[in-house]
């Protein structure tokens, strides 16, 4: 349409409006525009949809890059997150919105329920948990619904809020040769890098049980387009030599106070970054063209325009982790039984003792001093005094408007058992 024409169109805005969609939308509807892109297309579609994405953390990056994945069509995604929605998290955690926050949902939860209403055609398993040494493995290698195998994880997206959990991360990943990808967002700052680890093999051609690309022609409804069909038929393995791994580069966590979005706040566009391009490489990944993903840790600063690069290209040798294959933290021996969130509270990791959360409730209903008690099938939470505690079927507990650890184990002992 020319721009005279643009003048002469009647208005359009017309109370009858287009007839409604009948029926499923199809994949050929949904993914046009990204099968386009040459460096995705058909085959690269294909292989998104067989692909399995694990996303650790559920907040503000997580929420965006489990977006992302989930509107490119990514198959299968799991999403790991102990916490539930807040109101001071609706100012960029894009998967929520304030009936979570004020039913208190589970981001975990929330995001599956979320990501239905825009493409109900993945799989997603929330898993509500806190990722320890305990249940890495079975968080990383089963889904929640036994009954529905998926395939393997392929990548695991870091999007916690804490270098604790990265390390154990980090061990996890290079121990079992799965990719990851380092993400971190506070004030203005992003930061990302990706690491793939010794023994990691890239996806060799088409996915098993992949149709031909005529296949695909057919399926994909005649769609296709010949740059991409191009590209696509000249997809083969690269070789991929393992990066460097997050202890190579940073051989021990930050130690003493570190920023927290709680201390430092946050912007929303520095989170997006991080997501965005942590999202890319992984498309990069996913659709079999590792050799095309960036080898240095990358940052940014929003606000003051600087940007830096630190070489992540090799593996060090005399590295602990990827050199050495020493995994403390996998080992557990560096994990307390209770933590500080950084926001005013303490959580305690009682993974071995289930609560019947009606049954507490019942007996909570005694308590004179207790207030605003609140349960649905996934927490059970209540304030008394200055404390807000939320309590996790595994046995789980965050408890809010302390720092001190003795006063958060006494209300702990209190009102869930010693
Ligand atoms: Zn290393």
């Amino acid at each position: 349409m020319r721009l005279d024409e643009y003048a002469a169109a009647p208005p359009a805005a017309s109370l009858e409006g287009p007839a409604p969609i009948a029926g499923p939308i199809s994949d050929r509807d949904r993914y046009s525009r990204q099968v386009l892109f040459p460096g995705i297309g058909i085959v690269g579609q294909q292989r998104l949809a067989s692909s399995h994405v694990a996303i650790v953390g559920c907040g503000a990056t997580g929420a965006a890059s489990a977006s992302l994945l989930a509107r490119a069509g990514v198959g299968t995604l799991t999403l790991i997150d102990r916490d539930f929605v807040e109101p001071s998290n609706l100012q960029r955690q894009v998967l929520f919105d304030e009936a979570d926050a004020r039913d208190s949902l589970p981001k975990a939860e929330a995001a599956r329920r979320h990501i239905a209403r825009f493409n109900s055609t993945i799989a997603v398993h929330p898993r509500i948990a806190d990722l320890t040494p305990t249940n890495i493995a079975e968080l990383l290698t089963f889904n929640a619904d036994q009954t529905a195998p998926s395939p393997p994880i392929d990548l695991i997206l870091d999007a916690t809020d804490n270098f604790e959990t990265r390390y154990l991360l980090n061990d996890f990943a290079v121990q079992q040769s799965i990719p990851w990808i380092y993400a971190a967002a506070i004030g203005a700052y992003a930061a990302t890098m990706n690491i793939l680890p010794t023994g990691f093999q890239p996806t060799p051609g088409n996915p098993p049980g992949a149709p031909s690309m005529a296949q695909s022609h057919r399926d994909m409804g005649g769609m296709i387009n010949a740059h991409a069909a191009t590209h696509n038929s000249q997809l083969t393995t690269h070789n991929c030599p393992p990066t460097s791994c997050l202890a190579c580069i940073f051989p021990t966590p930050p130690s003493g106070n570190t920023d927290t979005c709680d201390t430092a706040g946050i912007l929303s566009t520095a989170v997006n970054l991080a997501a965005s391009i942590q999202v890319t490489e992984a498309l990069k990944l996913l659709t079999g063209q590792p050799h095309l993903m960036r080898r240095t840790l990358l940052s940014f600063d929003l606000w003051s325009n600087e940007r830096s690069e630190i070489s992540a290209t090799t593996p060090r040798p005399d590295c602990e982790v990827c050199g050495l294959r020493i995994f403390t933290h996998l080992t557990g021996t560096a994990r307390p039984h209770i933590t500080l969130c950084g926001r005013d509270s303490v959580q305690i990791h009682e993974h071995r003792r289930p609560l019947d959360l009606t049954a507490l409730k019942t007996r909570l209903q005694t308590h004179a001093d207790i207030q605003a008690l609140r349960s649905n099938d996934l927490l059970l939470r209540f304030r008394r005094g200055p404390h807000t505690l939320t309590l996790f079927p595994d046995g789980r507990a965050l408890i809010q408007g302390t720092t001190d650890i003795a006063v958060a184990r006494s209300l702990y002992a209190r009102f869930v058992g010693a």
